[in-house]
């Protein structure tokens, strides 16, 4: 089950030791009974919303488990298909750099989008666009530069690919 946040507010999901506040925002953590935004976006976002998720970089902390409750009640799903790319789903969070702060979807974001109409926030989208590719160092770097302190920590913390 997910925990529910209006889009653009502070998501309070990952504060272990102190709050993130402004500086961490919720998008697409829908709920079933929550009213959301709905319409169309862009190929381009969608895309690219796609291949983020296909390997996410997360906090090693956070393992937990999403479900969609509009659809998959009681069912676990392994992946969703989005296109022509399989997306793991559920048990990952994404997070993307914005200016000074970072969004934070939960993965079945791609699943609210291609099933159930979800249109997320335009400085969302534009960030999407913008994000360094998922994992690399710039992206890294941007989390770090742009996050709470607490992310700069994580993401000292994340093993690197031997270069
Ligand atoms: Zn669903």
């Amino acid at each position: 089950m997910m925990t529910w946040y209006d889009d653009l507010s502070p998501c309070t999901y990952f504060d272990l030791d102190q709050p993130h506040g402004e500086k961490l925002l919720a998008v697409g953590w829908l709920e079933r009974g929550h009213p959301y935004p709905q319409g169309s976006i862009a190929r381009a976002v969608q895309t690219k919303l796609v291949s983020l998720c296909e390997n996410p970089w997360e906090p090693l902390t956070f393992l937990g488990w999403h479900t969609c409750d509009r659809c998959l009640p009681t069912e676990r799903r392994d992946a969703v298909q989005a296109g022509e790319m399989t997306v793991p789903m559920g048990n990952e969070n994404l997070f993307i750099p914005g200016h000074g702060l970072l969004y934070v979807a939960p993965s079945l974001i791609v699943h609210f989008i291609a099933v159930h109409g979800y249109q997320p926030p335009p400085a969302f989208c534009a960030a999407v666009l913008a994000c360094p590719p998922m994992g690399s160092e710039d992206y890294l770097q941007a989390i770090s530069s742009n996050g709470p302190a607490t992310f700069a920590k994580w993401v000292r913390e994340t093993p690197r690919k031997i270069q």
